[in-house]
């Protein structure tokens, strides 16, 4: 086991490679998303899988249902390869996940990952040999599955099977354990088949995704503690705007905390019109927030009070947020270690200075009643003091020049 930048231990030994990720085996915990275009609908996936990898995402998951969808796939990775994007591309298979990739050899070379549902490869006397078909296909072209147990789609046949051995105890469990439990043994049960079908160990994550914050927990910290496998890890039909968020951090903090989880996406349901990278920005953040891992600079604002009469620190601590998020993209390349830096934008001289000196760069806006002056600390001293209507602009100069001289090459 290994240990993070903060201080957590990691669970899983176990290292995936995934195209060009890494899960697992000590390796930072990988951020994905999922699109929610037709897949077949080659141009608007790949605008979408763009925006996503432009976010952030390390590995995006597209839904791969008909025999249109998957011809799409070795269309969308070439014009992403042609753009010079390599996220990894991952098929979500249902029902016909056999089928599709059998018939479609584009289809299974482009994608880098196949994530398999146990609870819905097939029913009945179908549903060994088209799993086992599934792993098949994943030995032959070389290629990582995910085993994805989801609490909405759990195998009828295994419930029902715990259901009646639980009834037969003296002491029966309650139901909700049952079914906790045996969302642990669907995955165990179906990674140990995947192995007797020949798939590596370092070829299979496994992920026992649920809607409720306890049930999750309860869930991954018994798979963690029966397997080595690496984890992805979410908490499914999280939900819109800030009950998505909030649900999805409280159930990931405290499993990552514990050192569970190599792998995350937040499943927020996207508010109409929405931006989809926003689910990507909200994984960046939790594992941010929890020293885990930086993605981009992080801006320090206090939350006003009476003391600040105006919006206008509300809106210099957002728009810089924004300017530095945007700026990331052609920083991650160009200056190494600027995600970790930190500024603070403070809406007056009562904390103001204070934070300031603790972040990389600060500034202190004038509260009701003080100065029209904004003092600027650079690494806890102070450094000018901006003053009239162009503040907003130079102190976004200031942070510019920073980011050239403490990150840029030969800093
Ligand atoms: S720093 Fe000033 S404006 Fe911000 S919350 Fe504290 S007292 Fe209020």
């Amino acid at each position: 086991m290994s240990a993070n930048a903060a201080g957590v231990k990691r669970r899983s030994t176990v290292a995936v490679r995934v195209g060009g990720v890494t899960i697992g085996g000590g390796a930072p915990i990988a951020v994905q998303s999922m699109t929610n275009t037709d897949t077949a609908d080659v141009a608007g996936t790949v605008e979408q899988v763009a925006a996503l990898a432009r976010a952030g995402s390390e590995l995006v998951r597209v839904t791969v249902n008909t025999v249109e969808a998957a011809a799409a796939v070795p269309r969308i990775r070439d014009e992403l390869d042609a753009r010079g994007i390599s996220v990894p591309l991952i098929g979500d298979f249902h029902f016909n996940g056999h089928k599709l990739l059998a018939g479609d050899p584009g289809c299974a070379e482009a994608l880098a990952k196949y994530r398999i549902n146990p609870g819905n490869v097939g029913r009945g006397s179908k549903r060994d040999a088209q799993f086992a078909q599934m792993i098949e296909l994943a030995c032959r072209y070389g290629r990582p599955v995910r085993i994805g147990v989801n609490w909405g789609s759990l195998d009828p046949a295994l419930a029902a099977r715990m259901m009646d051995e639980n009834a037969r105890r003296a002491e029966p469990l309650e139901a909700v354990e049952v079914l906790r439990e045996a969302m642990v043994v669907s995955a165990l049960e179906n990674a140990a088949r995947a192995r007797e079908l020949g798939l590596g160990a370092d070829r299979i994550v496994l992920s026992c995704k649920m809607s409720g914050v306890q049930d999750l927990i309860a869930v991954y910290r018994a798979l963690a503690a029966r397997c080595d496998y690496p984890l992805h890890l979410g908490l499914t039909e999280a939900g819109m705007g800030s009950k998505g968020i909030v649900a999805s951090t409280a159930a990931l903090a405290v499993l990552l905390q514990e050192g569970i989880g190599d792998t995350i996406r937040i499943s927020l349901t996207p508010e109409p019109g929405g931006d989809r990278t926003r689910e990507v920005v909200v994984a960046q953040e939790i594992l941010q927030t929890m020293g885990l891992r930086a993605f981009a600079p992080m801006v320090v604002a206090c939350p006003g009070c009476g003391r600040t009469t105006s919006t206008y620190f509300q809106e210099l601590a957002q728009k810089i947020q924004h300017y530095l998020r945007e700026q990331m993209p052609e920083w991650r390349s160009r200056y190494a270690g600027v995600e970790s830096m930190s500024v603070a934008v403070m809406g007056c001289v009562v904390n103001g200075p204070g934070e300031s000196k603790h972040a990389n760069i600060g500034i202190s806006l004038p509260g009701t009643g003080e100065n029209p002056v904004a003092p600027v600390y650079i690494d806890g001293e102070k450094d000018v003091t901006l003053k009239g209507e162009r503040i907003a602009e130079e102190f976004q100069q200031i942070v510019e020049r920073y980011v050239r001289e403490h990150y840029g090459a030969g800093a």
